[in-house]
């Protein structure tokens, strides 16, 4: 029997009476639909390359019925990792019903699919989704319509509103799903299909097998194990209906089907343009894009807001209330817990308990679970960005210089996620064709500031660098600044050359409002997480860093200077010392707690919380400090990162590269600020002449280059008709 006949399932859908898999395009609105069957908190969000792998759940009005969310394709030909995971899961998995949901707002491009869908071999019902959307912009759909086209059932559905979902899934679970009709397409097609259905006869789902083997799809012809014989077979039926079509196989079906669905679009969709509401949404998009997309403006606007949100979570609001915690909260815990303690009976016998639940958990945990608040408020302005569609225009807009660097606007999504968490970051990569950009983009990605780096820059910004958020500011732009070296640097070293960077589609949709309720959900999940993180990994972390800054290694109880941190601490802390971690002594203390910082990059602060328990104030400069906190953000990030990083660029020497690459940029770039700033603070006239000499030449440079690149041109470069050689010089 071939392969894609198997049935290959997950234990849990084993169990289900009915498994239900939702498929779909990018951003049509699977993984909300998903969230509201299941009552799970998938991530969501207003662009695409959100989820990158099927997730399991139970329909929770009858958890006999297994849902399954996949990754947004827009056909059945797989391209990127996160395409072949969607079209693996159809293929193989083996759903006993589809529903694909379609953005009612797109239909044509939607139904594409739907028409590829119809052709599997499993039953299927759609699910017309963003009706509320639909109905705003003018657009009504007659259902009946494409229910005769593709035989079978349509639901409109507003996942977001939960609107007509019961109606959807009673259907659905009711078993007697309608069988759907496939498009008949030219004689020639057809007569190609025909003759291949010995060929596909083991196969389950012979129309699509004998249409894909007819466009010599090569992972249908891997799937079918096809003799060489069959393989023959194959290659002289697509010659012969190349010859008889004069087009390749392929591209005439797809042909065909867009020209059937435009007719059936046609019939089926009204746009009542006369609608106020439609002309009204799209102007403001229009007139918003004019703006934010506009060439000069785009980048500063971009700037600007990022800088307001670390602003105000950062320094603001955010701010106010960490200190609240830190300043307030944690010292009254502690001297009502230490009260606790002298009020037994013989405080000294206790004293090492003392210490341990004082000094070193509540002060480690605490450390962390101080920040909740400015995480919080930094993931409710992410996703404000991300729903409001404004996400979309950034990637957009950096794409082209994100491609001079080897990388390309989904790279750019990646980085954003990456300011989350680096794990699901690297998992978004999955999206990236090009194997370079993959692997550039998993390397690259770990530089971003991820939301435990936060506490980091936070505790420095707060004790050692004035409380001015302009410095958090700063540590973002270091972060992109990273990102543009590592980017270069990898650019030149890369061995081999292939294809350029994949064509970044990218669909720009229209501003929608976020929803309290998914901004709120964003929050609470990553509020959660962190306080999870500091009551397990931290708690348990604190407890081990305790233990051996308490112990020596004869384990005897010591000071913090004799005991077996220390020790460890002073054999690493040279290596440190021209980053100048050193320069007020303290420097095993800031050398250990780098290397605690791999368990979880929140453990950097509560290490130096345990091991500095007078203050942090006065054991480090602030140049230091910003040399310490710019070490921390760009070496190699926790493990479960590092982990996803091997693990996603399946070599495990490619893995080790990356890893070895980031302490290399973090120890050059924290080298360059600590020096250049030790030079600059002793010969301070000296150093900003040098500067401004600097900058002066680069600013004639570019201009005498703009000025010889553009003599006697009078077009803007994107319409210029004798373009290629300029712009190559640019
Ligand atoms: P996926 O990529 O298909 O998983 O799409 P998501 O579930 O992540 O949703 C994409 C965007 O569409 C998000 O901003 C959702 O809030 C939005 N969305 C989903 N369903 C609806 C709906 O019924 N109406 C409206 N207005 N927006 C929706
Ligand atoms: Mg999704």
């Amino acid at each position: 029997m071939s392969s894609c006949c198997k049935q290959k399932q997950n234990q849990p859908v084993k169990e289900a009476k009915l498994t239900v898999a939702l498929c779909g395009n990018p951003n049509c609105g699977k993984t909300t639909l998903f969230n509201v069957l299941t009552g799970s908190n998938q991530k969501v969000g207003n662009w695409p390359g959100v989820t990158v792998e099927q997730k399991l759940g139970r329909y929770k009005a009858d958890q006999s019925v297994a849902i399954v969310d996949t990754p947004g394709i827009y056909s059945l030909s797989p391209f990127t990792i996160d395409e072949q995971v969607a079209h693996h899961y159809l293929m193989e998995g083996k759903p006993d019903l589809i529903i694909n949901i379609v953005d009612s707002t797109n239909l044509e491009r939607n139904l594409f699919l739907t028409s590829q869908l119809a052709e599997l071999d499993v039953p299927v019902v759609v699910a017309l989704n963003m009706q509320d959307e639909a109905k705003a912009k003018g657009i009504s759909i007659n259902s009946q319509v494409l229910e005769r086209a593709f035989g079978c059932k349509f639901f409109s559905i507003s996942a977001a509103k939960n609107q007509g979902v019961e109606q959807l899934m009673k259907y659905c679970s009711e078993g007697n799903v309608q069988s759907k009709k496939c498009f008949v397409y030219s004689d020639e097609v057809e007569k190609g299909a025909a003759a291949l259905a010995d060929v596909a006869a083991r196969a389950e789902n012979k129309r699509w097998v004998c249409l894909k083997l007819l466009e010599k799809d090569k992972t249908i012809m891997k799937m079918c194990d096809l003799s060489q014989e069959e393989a023959q077979r194959v290659a002289e039926q697509n010659a012969q209906v190349q010859k008889a079509v004069g087009d390749i196989v392929s591209a005439r079906i797809a042909e065909e089907r867009y020209e059937r669905i435009s007719q059936i679009v046609k019939e089926a969709q009204k746009v009542d343009l006369s609608e106020v509401k439609q002309e009204k949404a799209q102007r403001v998009t229009e007139k918003i894009d004019r703006i934010v997309l506009n060439k000069w403006l785009a980048f500063p606007i971009f700037a600007l807001v990022m800088a307001l949100v670390f602003y105000v979570s950062i320094g603001g609001l955010g701010g106010f209330l960490t200190d609240l915690i830190n300043e307030q909260f944690t010292p009254w815990l502690q001297d009502t817990v230490n009260g606790w303690f002298s009020a037994s009976p013989e405080p000294q016998k206790i004293e090492w308990l003392r210490s341990l639940v004082v000094d070193g958990i509540i002060a480690g945990v605490m450390s962390v679970a101080g920040f909740v608040p400015q995480i919080m408020l930094l993931f409710g302005f992410i996703a404000v960005l991300e729903a409001s569609g404004y996400m979309s225009r950034i990637a957009f807009i950096t794409d082209r210089l994100l491609n001079k660097i080897g990388l390309g606007g989904r790279s750019f999504v990646s980085m954003i996620l990456g300011c989350g968490c680096s794990v699901p970051a690297i998992m978004a990569t999955r999206t990236i064709k090009n194997i370079n950009e993959r692997n550039a983009t998993i390397t690259l990605t770990p530089f971003m500031p991820c939301s435990a780096k936060l506490a980091i820059i936070s505790f420095f910004t707060t004790h050692l660098l004035g409380g001015n958020a302009l410095f958090a500011v700063s540590f973002y732009f270091l972060s992109i600044f990273a990102v543009i070296l590592g980017g270069l640097i990898m650019k030149v070293f890369r061995r081999r050359k292939t294809d350029a960077s994949d064509t970044f589609i990218m669909e720009l949709p229209t501003y929608r409002a976020p929803t309290v309720g998914n901004v709120a959900k964003q929050m609470w999940d990553r509020g959660k997480a962190f306080l999870i993180k500091a009551g397990t990994i931290i708690f348990t972390a604190s407890v081990i860093l305790w233990l051996l800054q308490s112990f020596n290694w004869r384990f005897e109880m010591v000071s913090t200077e004799n005991s077996m941190l220390a020790s460890i601490g002073r054999v690493i802390a040279p290596l440190f010392v021209p980053l100048g971690f050193n320069d007020m002594n303290c420097g095993w203390q800031f050398a250990i707690s780098t290397l605690t910082g791999i368990a979880a990059k929140e453990t950097v602060v509560t290490t130096l919380q345990i091991l500095l328990p007078q203050g942090i104030e006065g054991s480090i400069s602030a140049l230091g400090a910003y040399s310490f906190v710019v070490y921390n953000l760009l070496t190699i990030p926790c493990v479960a990162a590092i982990s996803a990083s091997f693990s996603e660029q399946g070599r495990w020497k490619n893995g080790l590269l990356s890893a070895l690459f980031q302490i290399a940029v973090a120890y050059v770039v924290s080298l360059a600020i600590y020096q250049l700033g030790t030079l600059a603070q002793k010969y301070t006239t000296a150093f900003i002449v040098a500067a401004s000499c600097v900058a002066i030449a680069f600013l004639l440079y570019f201009s005498v280059r703009y000025v010889v690149t553009h003599r006697g041109c009078n077009y803007e470069c994107d319409h210029c008709p004798h373009n290629s050689d300029c712009k190559k010089t640019r």
